[in-house]
């Protein structure tokens, strides 16, 4: 299965190999942009993209970054690599959802991205 990754900010957030990268169009053909988490843009993009929130409107429903609801592709308790738990005591000890469409982890209390 192919996961799709999240794009921030025109980059892809690679959370696995840490980077961002993107394509630059050029008129000889495209070149891909790497910028490590660790590099200082890396290290400016990524305290930016931990900051985001998913919209929690006023009956409490939430919409994703990318669009999803609940009642489309859902979210579901994980943990902290993003695994799908039971939302019990036991297994689940993260707090975090993860969404179904883009697999974003988000903290349940605060509604904040964690990755
Ligand atoms: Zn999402």
């Amino acid at each position: 299965m192919v996961k799709e990754l999240p794009i921030f900010k025109g980059y892809t957030v690679d959370e696995r190999l840490k980077e961002f990268r993107r394509v630059i169009s050029h008129e000889e053909g495209p070149s891909i942009e790497f910028i490590p988490f660790d590099s200082p843009k890396g290290q400016e993009l990524l305290s930016e993209y931990r900051k985001q929130k998913i919209h929690v409107d006023e009956y409490g429903e939430w919409t994703c970054l990318c669009g999803n609801v609940a009642s489309e592709d859902g979210f579901f308790p994980c943990d902290a690599e993003g695994n799908s738990v039971e939302p019990t005591p036991q297994e689940w000890t993260t707090n975090l959802y993860r969404c179904d469409r883009c697999h974003r982890k988000i903290n349940q209390a605060t509604g904040e991205i964690v990755a």
